[in-house]
């Protein structure tokens, strides 16, 4: 998905995995957007703000951020225990709601704040998993530009994803895996953005929270 048409500004999403090998923040690349005035989205999911309770205050707390909802253990989204990418889905109506709510429930406590978004684990989640999350007052939002492929690519290929950009495209990148090349890419790319007039914008800036949909 990309933000509503005429849209201007770009939406740029962080995903904090947790889990192993995704525990931590990308501190460089949290630098880059402060630095630059750059305003962010941060998708937590639940096992990464019980890792990271302090980190998860410090995000909230930051004016340019907005936290949204990325699940509690990081899995896939089904009903029927379908898998992606390899990772088991959630077996159940009922695991749905859990995964949905443990993190909204993390997030709540340690922030005072109620997501709004939310994207699960991988990104992957069918359709009756999709209609629980907006009966649970929650807009489900992936992407239309992958940024660095899971935190996989190298400095100039995320910088490239990044200046290919254009005004309504939202774009994923990783958090959490600092020995990546995301935080370099990004801090290379968003000096040619501004050049060229791009702005940038939380997700509540530019979409419709789901009760305002009804
Ligand atoms: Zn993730």
């Amino acid at each position: 998905m990309s933000l509503p048409e005429g849209t201007e500004p770009v939406a740029l999403t962080f995903d904090c995995c947790g889990g192993p090998g995704g525990d931590t923040l990308d501190e460089a690349l949290v630098k880059a957007l402060r630095g630059s005035g750059t305003a962010a989205t941060f998708f937590l999911a639940g096992r990464w703000v019980e890792a990271n309770p302090a980190l998860t205050e410090e995000l909230a707390a930051d004016p340019l951020f907005e936290i949204a909802n990325h699940g509690t253990a990081h899995q896939p989204l089904s009903v029927s225990g379908a898998s992606a990418y390899g990772i088991a889905g959630t077996t159940d109506a009922a695991a749905v709601y859990d995964e949905i709510m443990g993190a909204q429930k993390l997030i709540e406590e340690r922030t005072g704040a109620t997501p709004t978004f939310f994207r699960s684990g991988t990104a992957h989640l069918d359709d009756v998993s999709a209609e629980i999350a907006r009966s649970l007052g929650l807009l489900v939002v992936n992407f239309n530009r992958n940024g660095d492929d899971g935190g996989t690519l190298p400095a100039p290929s995320v910088s490239d994803r990044l200046v290919g950009m254009e005004p309504g495209d939202i774009l994923l990148a990783r958090s959490n895996r600092p020995s990546g090349g995301t935080a370099a890419g990004v801090t290379a790319a968003l000096p040619v953005l501004r050049e060229r007039g791009m702005s940038f914008a939380r997700l509540s800036d530019v979409l419709p929270t789901e009760a305002e949909q009804d």
